[in-house]
């Protein structure tokens, strides 16, 4: 995927993904994680997105790999120490994104404590839908997520549930990383994650923002 699609027409050219983890209370208790002070945060390469309709390719060095949805918010505009106040001003849209992890991976490293990236940033781990501009979204911390494989509902939330609000993951990670335009954050997923096998179709909806259909070889 070369890059991002507008709903208008218009294309940007993705920057560096930035996922969060650990967003969602009802997540963090299905896992065992402690609830962190500090964001837990984490980066995928430009060569793990996948355009809707596209394949995913399960890689041979792990068995279990889990399905994350999550609402993906599209920097627009340059900054660094934002203010959670000015923080939706750096963003240009909203997509539908799939946070794929290796969990049985990304659980040995967290257990040698090693970094994870490569349980989150095989190619094909961040499918994304086309977006929408961010002046048709009304508010990014009340929208229904839910995403069926084969059909059957796997998980099913609200952006509400989010510890941490889109203006204060804005404002806590340009902190420490600055935010360009193209760059994708993702906001951390809700309850329900669960392996995906070959021959699924996985079907993502966010309320206001649009669908993402992706299969899986
Ligand atoms: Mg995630």
């Amino acid at each position: 995927m070369r890059q991002i699609k507008f709903s208008s027409g218009k294309t940007v050219n993705p920057g560096k993904i930035i996922g969060l983890g650990r967003n969602y209370l009802d997540h963090i208790r299905e896992l065992g994680n402690a609830v962190p002070e500090r964001a837990v945060i984490f980066c995928k390469p430009q060569t793990s997105l996948l355009e809707d309709g596209g394949t995913i390719i399960l890689p041979d060095f792990a068995h279990e790999c889990h399905h994350e949805l999550e609402l993906a918010v599209l920097i627009g505009k340059t900054g660094k120490k934002i203010t959670a106040e000015r923080a939706l001003d750096h963003v240009a849209g909203y997509a539908v994104a799939l946070d794929l992890t290796l969990r049985d991976l990304q659980t040995q490293l967290k257990e040698k404590g090693l970094p994870w990236d490569i349980a989150k940033g095989f190619d094909t781990s961040c499918p994304l839908s086309t977006a929408v501009p961010a002046d048709q979204v009304t508010d990014p911390n009340n929208l229904e997520l839910q995403l069926k494989v084969n059909g059957i509902v796997r998980q099913q939330g609200n952006t509400s549930q989010m510890m941490r609000s889109v203006e204060e993951i804005i404002a806590e990670i340009s902190n420490y990383f600055t935010l360009e335009p193209g760059d994708i954050i993702l906001t951390g997923t809700p309850a329900g994650v669960a392996k995906i096998n070959s021959g699924d179709i996985l079907e993502g909806s966010i309320e206001q923002v649009g669908t993402l259909k992706v299969s899986v070889t």
